[in-house]
């Protein structure tokens, strides 16, 4: 099985369990499992046999979603965590175990991520730096400077849809030895796989692309061979793992995501391209953009017209009502948080993602209070073009 599509649908799937084969996962439920003999649970409890014995140590259900992850990844496993949050907070503790205890990271990322870095690791004695992530001097400078342990990025940044080099960045962060975690749920592995590139970890927010039916809290860490064990062992003890339920709905969201992701990425550059010449829009943000300040960058790490489905906009002249009117205007696109479901979204950074950032903070990473973001969704995009057309007319 090459095609990531083929992966998709079959890997981890199907497993014999007894006599039959069920053809798609069960969920299960149970929070231990018993054996035969106590023998054989010893030999389980020691390593030596394999099997289930516990929900936090393993969940055949969580197993199944972890082996078709790690195949799209092509990582050497994946843990599935209650949340992506979660999934950020245990692969830092991980990179961290034996590394020195300080973080440099984007200084352009989504919101809570910051503030996990800021509110949490930081007054945990954690130091953090942020940086610029585009600017590869300013990222092996703040290495050097600091020797952090880890280093953490997003594939593309959000909402503004800065592209670093990740390939470039995972080279200078192996001369310090720093970890490079990458949140690649933006991208999903069908247009960059960050393990593949030399990232350690590359961590998604199921929620969004992967499960994408707006019906999941989950989180994912895939991780390389150094980093597999470490990121088992600490889960067993620490669990932050997804629940069977979350892992059933999300590996059955990933039979059709690469489906999916091709459409939402389609209708997103039709999108984009129609809000360009948008006489009520200022500037349009998209992955797909050639003047794009990172576009040789996309070029060189994404497949062609294949680079997003987040299309982000300024309305010319827009204050905040204008967005709020904007936003009540819409007839068929969702107001909420979240990106990535089958639907069209539309969010407000200002009041939503990004809402916990100081103003000058966000100023500094390019968040305007005219700014909107949308997800694109599966939709026929004449559809989403004529209902974001009218709202804009308001
Ligand atoms: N990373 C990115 C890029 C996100 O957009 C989000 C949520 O919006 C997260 C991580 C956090 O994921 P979750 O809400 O599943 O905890």
């Amino acid at each position: 099985m090459k095609s990531l599509f083929t992966k998709a649908v079959h890997t981890g799937d199907r497993k014999k369990a007894g006599p039959h084969i069920p053809t798609t996962t069960p969920i299960y439920l149970a929070s231990s499992y018993s054996y035969d003999s106590i023998e054989t649970i010893d030999k389980i409890f020691g390593h030596e046999a394999e099997g289930p014995s516990y929900a936090r140590y393993e969940n055949p259900t969580n197993k199944a979603l972890e082996e078709v992850v790690t195949a799209l990844e092509n990582g050497a496993g994946t843990l599935a965590c209650a949340s992506g949050m979660v999934a950020l907070q245990t692969a830092i503790f991980v990179a961290l175990l034996d590394r020195p205890k300080s973080i440099v990271a984007a200084s352009d990322m989504y919101g809570a991520t910051l503030s996990l870095l800021t509110k949490i690791m930081d007054p945990l004695g954690i130091a953090v730096r942020l940086t610029n992530i585009c600017d590869l001097g300013a990222v092996e400078a703040a290495l050097a400077e600091t020797k952090a342990g880890c280093l953490v990025m997003e594939t593309v940044s959000n909402p503004i849809l800065r592209v670093g080099e990740l390939d470039k960045i995972a080279a200078i962060a192996k001369k310090t030895n720093s970890a490079l975690i990458v949140d690649n749920t933006f991208s999903t592995p069908l247009l960059v796989r960050p393990i593949e590139l030399g990232a350690s970890f590359s961590v998604h927010s199921a929620t969004k692309y992967l499960a994408g039916h707006g019906d999941v809290l989950g989180g994912l860490v895939v991780a390389d061979e150094a980093h597999i064990e470490p990121l088992r062992a600490y889960s067993r003890i620490a669990g932050p793992v997804m629940g069977p339920f979350e892992a059933y709905l999300t590996m059955r969201g990933i039979k059709t995501f690469p489906l999916r992701m091709e459409r939402q990425c389609q209708n997103a550059c039709r999108l984009a391209n129609w809000l360009a010449t948008h006489p009520r829009v200022d500037k349009v943000f998209f992955t797909g953009d050639p003047k794009h300040p990172d576009a040789a960058t996309i070029a060189r790490l994404f497949p062609k017209n294949m680079t997003g489905a987040i299309v982000s906009f300024e309305i010319k002249d827009g204050e905040k009502q204008d967005v709020f009117r904007f936003m009540d205007s819409l007839k068929m696109l969702v107001r909420a948080t979240s990106l990535g479901d089958v639907h069209s979204m539309v969010l407000y950074p200002l009041i939503a993602s990004h809402r916990d950032l100081p103003p000058k903070q966000r100023a500094r990473m390019g968040i305007k209070d005219n700014l909107v973001r949308i997800s694109v969704g599966i939709e026929a995009a004449e559809d989403i073009i004529a209902d974001i057309d009218q709202a804009l007319k308001t």
